[in-house]
Formats: structure tokens, C-alpha cells, sequence
């Protein structure tokens, strides 16, 4: 039996150099996402202008669009550190308080996977986001007491997958909210065409496009395919990369033409085979998977809608006429609408 590779996990070492050497470092090499870089590079030249920390900011999209990256950016072109923590690794308030208090006058605080916050963890932020403030209770027993710190004014950019997992205070703190999209593949070409420069390969337009369509509208995505068809072009042919080695490359690989992973591919060969193609609810989807409801909604349905696989109904998801066609299974519902005389 082929094995499916698993686009989502492609690659494995020195992944986060790679990916490190590929990060644009400025807006103006941020592709894509347009009217979000617009209005960010607005709100910074002006917090720049009056020399205050940027609002706080929510960052909520699919993963590998690029939340990390544009945090990255946004202190860089602010001109102040940068400092990377993740909603699982502060599990306690000290772990929280270690690290705002380490902060510099107007710094970034990153966290990732926001909705992963522990509540008690949670609450300490408020106060650290609104007043730059937090308590922190020192010794244990009789002897405890609170002693409350003030902390450097800073901005806080939290990047969660689950925006809907968050809890309404912490949402309400967030001055700046953006949503990012999946990115077409005019734009995954020129992200290709710019790490195939960085990385000193040289590839084609056509390839590049070949590769973007096959990169599930994800950068990371495209990057880590780029990296594998690199390895292609160089043991088979002159290491440049061309439409033929790309496509023969990515024929290897097993990656899908429309660039859907495996979990994609299953959820429409559920709907098709356990429900009759839909409509079916979203929940019921979700148990059929084994997965968790609002991650179907989240994380995978957003592509298959934006490329045209699914279709919300008011009576739940439906697979669509390209779905069974990408899947080589037939529509039955189509059989027997046609004349009887056919
Ligand atoms: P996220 O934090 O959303 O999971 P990242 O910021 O880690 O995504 O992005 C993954 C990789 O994709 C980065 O290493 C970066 O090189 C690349 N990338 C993401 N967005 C862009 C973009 N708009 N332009 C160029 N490269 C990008």
C-alpha cells in the first residue's frame, strides 16, 4: 500500500532553522494578508510616533499563516524585544510573573496557543494587561502576603487557532483583533519564489505555482514543500527546480493535487460514505473523526469551504460535486434524476 505523507508534518530536521532563515523580518517582505499589514503598520508607526507600547493584539488563524512571523515584524519595526512564551508552558502565575517582569519599556510579549492558558494564569494577565500590574504572593502559610509589582508598559500578542475557546474577559482586552486567511496561490508562488532566492535555488515561475497549489493555501506549508522538492532537484537533476522535477517530486511525495491532507480527505470520504454526502451536522462529523467538534470548525473546515469541497446549509455540511470528483466516487443522489428514458 502507498503511504500518505503527511503534509502538515513534512519535514523534520533542522525544520526550525530552516523555517528561522525563511521568516521575513520587515512588513514590506511580508506577503499577502494585505489589509491586515496595512492597518498594523498604521497602528505602529503611530505607537511608534507617540513612543507608547502598541495595544494588545489577537492573532486567530489556522496554523502556519504566518502569527508567529507577523509578531516577529511587529516588534522588529517597533524597535523593541521580543520576547516568545506559549499558553501550555506557563503553568503557573510565577512562570507569568518571570517573565513580564523581565519585559523592557514597550516590549512584545508573544504568547502562543493562547486558549491553552491555565484560568489562574489567565486572571494574572488581566491585571498585566490593563494596568501593568500584578500581584505576586510571596512565602506560604501565616507568613503569606501579596506585594504588587508594576510592570514596564508592554504589548501583548496572543495567537490561538481556537479564537472561539477564549474566554470573554480575555478577549475583551485585546485592542486589536485580526483574523488571518488562507493565502491564494498568486501569493504562495512569490512566498516560493522568494525562499527559492534566500535559499540559493533556482526555480521557475511554473514551478513555483505548481508547488503553491499543492501547499494547502498554508506558507509553512509551501516552504516545506519547497525544501523537498529542493532535495529532488539536486540527487536527480541539476538542483534547479523546473515544472517537470517539481511535479515529479511532489508525485513522489503522495501530495494531493488540491493540496488537502489526509485528515481533510477523511472528513469528506466520511460525509460521503457515513452520511451520503451531507447535509450532516457538524458535531456528528466531529464524533465520526474522533475529533473535537470546534477543531473540525476551526482548524480544517475553513479550507474545504474556501476551496469549494463543502457547503454550509442550514441543515449542516454538504460535500460538494468536487469533492466526489477529487475523491473518484460517485454522487449517488445524481444517479436517477435524469430521465427515465437516460
Ligand atoms: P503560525 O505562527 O501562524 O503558525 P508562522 O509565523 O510560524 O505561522 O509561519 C510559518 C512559516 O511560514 C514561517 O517560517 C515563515 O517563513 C512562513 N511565512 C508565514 N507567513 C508568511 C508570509 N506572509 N510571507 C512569507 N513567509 C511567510
Amino acid at each position: 500500500m502507498e503511504e500518505d505523507f503527511d503534509i502538515r508534518n513534512i519535514g523534520s530536521d533542522r525544520e526550525g532553522e530552516y523555517e528561522r532563515a525563511l521568516r521575513p523580518s520587515m512588513f514590506d517582505a511580508f506577503s499577502g494578508q494585505d489589509k491586515i499589514v496595512n492597518n498594523l503598520k498604521v497602528f505602529v508607526a503611530a505607537a511608534r510616533q507617540r513612543g507608547e507600547a502598541l495595544d494588545h493584539l489577537l492573532l486567530h488563524g489556522p496554523p502556519g499563516l504566518g502569527k508567529t512571523t507577523l509578531s516577529a515584524i511587529i516588534a522588529n519595526e517597533l524597535g523593541v524585544g521580543f520576547k516568545v512564551t506559549s499558553g501550555p508552558v506557563l503553568d503557573k502565575p510565577g512562570d507569568l510573573a518571570g517573565i513580564l517582569t523581565s519585559l523592557e519599556k514597550n516590549d512584545v510579549l508573544f504568547i502562543d496557543e493562547i486558549h491553552r492558558l491555565s484560568p489562574i494564569v489567565e486572571e494574572y494577565l488581566y491585571s498585566a494587561m490593563e494596568d501593568y500590574r500584578i500581584d505576586i504572593m510571596i512565602d506560604k502559610g501565616p507568613g503569606a502576603r501579596t506585594v504588587q509589582l508594576t510592570l514596564s508598559p508592554f504589548t501583548l500578542i496572543g495567537a490561538t487557532t481556537r479564537s472561539g475557546l477564549l474566554t470573554s474577559p480575555l478577549r475583551a482586552r485585546f485592542g486589536i483583533n485580526c483574523h488571518l486567511e488562507y493565502y491564494d496561490h498568486d501569493v504562495l508562488r512569490k512566498i516560493i519564489l522568494r525562499s527559492s532566492r534566500l535559499l540559493g535555488v533556482k526555480c521557475s515561475d511554473e514551478a513555483a505555482n505548481e508547488i503553491a497549489l499543492r501547499s494547502r493555501g498554508t506558507p509553512r506549508i509551501a516552504n516545506a514543500l519547497l525544501r523537498r522538492v529542493r532535495d529532488f532537484a539536486q540527487v536527480m537533476s541539476n538542483g534547479e527546480i523546473d515544472l517537470k522535477i517539481a511535479r515529479f517530486s511532489l508525485e513522489a511525495l503522495n501530495i494531493d493535487k488540491y493540496g488537502l491532507d489526509e485528515i481533510d480527505n477523511k472528513i469528506l470520504t466520511t460525509i460521503i460514505t457515513k452520511f451520503n454526502g451531507g447535509p450532516v451536522g457538524l458535531t456528528t462529523i466531529a464524533t465520526a473523526l474522533g475529533e473535537d467538534p470546534g477543531t473540525v470548525e476551526d482548524v480544517y473546515e475553513p479550507f474545504l469551504i474556501k476551496e469549494g469541497f463543502i457547503r454550509r446549509t442550514p441543515r449542516g455540511r454538504e460535500v460538494t460535486d468536487l469533492a466526489y470528483l477529487h475523491l473518484g466516487k460517485k454522487n449517488e443522489k445524481n444517479i436517477g434524476t435524469g430521465s427515465l428514458f437516460d
